[in-house]
């Protein structure tokens, strides 16, 4: 490229980590930093700003701050990317320098979504906790004390669903968030020991059978509240999506440097085309057999992240009708800082 622009705001440019672009007052691009070059078709020659930004508002942009003298800033897409473009008249021309907003924007849009939906899932368990509380003032009223102690039953089973929702979405926003990951040894194989003791009463309920093959111990590095999230959250719905007399085998095993917790249920399985989103939070393949066992819609996503957060990976397969395999795979190690997901 003819380099015409002076070696200080060459260099101004160059320490830019977001993309920048200046014209000389001829409207010709005498610099263009290295973002800038990955994302516009910057060559060897001087180019007009139409040539290089292949967007009308740009050019016009450009022209504009030239013949004012004043600063723009304006949002445009381009590819794909939202850009915050700011342009601003130097000495030698109009520079163009750009944000790339389109990470900020997808998390601003997933927050928007997680509000909305975590209210209206709260929306049913007080609806129900209202309903019922006026129904029980009437029968408390009549006298009618057998009615009046299943609604207060009733009632306590609501707010229970309430309370586990509002514990699962501070489970969910706290491993979501890049606070500060611990990194101390746990032994996975007693946590999943005592997971499998935890759920085996409910499992004994519907005639379940709980069959294990756990080693001695599994050391890995993480947290152990986060590891014991993962396991009972796949343990309960492997109980909760079971059949009455169905089985559960839980097998954890050294797989080259990780390890391998496979869960398998005999139960009602999984649609192929729900198998991507079952771990999107609040999606359930069937809304009312999961809150006949109590499910939020939170569990899977709540194992997804917590899996990421040390730096292992989870997946289903499942034949529907058949029953279903969640394998999680934890590596012995912390991940690096660098390796860790955000
Ligand atoms: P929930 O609280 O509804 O159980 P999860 O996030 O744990 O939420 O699971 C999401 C959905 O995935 C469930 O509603 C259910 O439809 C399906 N699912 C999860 N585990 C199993 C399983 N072992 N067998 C069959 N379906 C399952």
């Amino acid at each position: 490229m003819n380099v015409t622009a002076t070696p200080p705001l060459r260099q101004l440019l160059e320490a830019l980590s977001d993309p920048a672009l200046l014209f000389d007052r001829d409207h010709r691009l005498t610099a263009a930093n290295a973002p800038s070059r990955a994302l516009f078709d910057v060559g060897d020659e001087a180019y007009t700003p139409s040539q290089v930004l292949g967007s009308a508002h740009l050019t016009d942009l450009v022209q504009e701050v030239a013949d004012t003298g004043r600063p723009v800033r304006m949002g445009i897409t381009i590819e794909g990317r939202e850009l915050e473009t700011t342009a601003a008249p130097v000495a030698d021309g109009v520079v163009l320098v750009f944000r790339d907003q389109t990470a900020r924007s997808r998390v601003d849009a997933i927050r928007r979504d997680f509000v909305a939906n975590a209210s209206h899932e709260m929306k049913t368990p007080v609806s129900g906790i209202q309903t019922l509380a006026d129904a029980l003032t009437v029968t408390l009223e009549r006298g009618d004390t057998t009615r009046s102690h299943e609604l207060a039953e009733r009632l306590a089973e609501e707010a229970s669903r309430l309370g586990r929702l509002i514990t699962e979405l501070l489970s969910l926003r706290r491993l979501e968030e890049d606070g500060e990951r611990v990194h101390t040894p746990v032994d996975l194989a007693a946590v999943v020991a005592e997971e499998i003791d935890r759920i085996r009463v409910r499992a004994q309920a519907h005639h379940i059978d709980v069959d294990c093959e756990l080693p001695g111990t599994a050391v890995v590095a993480g947290s152990e509240a986060d590891l014991r999230l993962i396991v009972s959250n796949l343990l309960d719905n492997a109980v909760g999506y079971n059949r009455d007399g169905g089985s559960i085998r839980v097998e954890l095993r050294a797989v080259r440097g990780s390890w391998r917790l496979a869960v398998t249920d005999s139960g009602i399985g999984i649609p192929r085309q729900d198998l991507d989103r079952i771990f999107e939070r609040f999606y359930r393949v069937d809304i009312a057999r999961s809150r006949a066992t109590g499910g939020t819609g939170l569990g899977l996503s709540i194992v997804r992240h917590a899996v990421e957060r040390h730096g292992g990976t989870v997946a289903v397969r499942s034949i529907l009708g058949e029953g279903s395999t969640f394998t999680v795979e934890l590596p012995v190690q912390p991940p690096s800082p660098a390796a860790r997901p955000g």
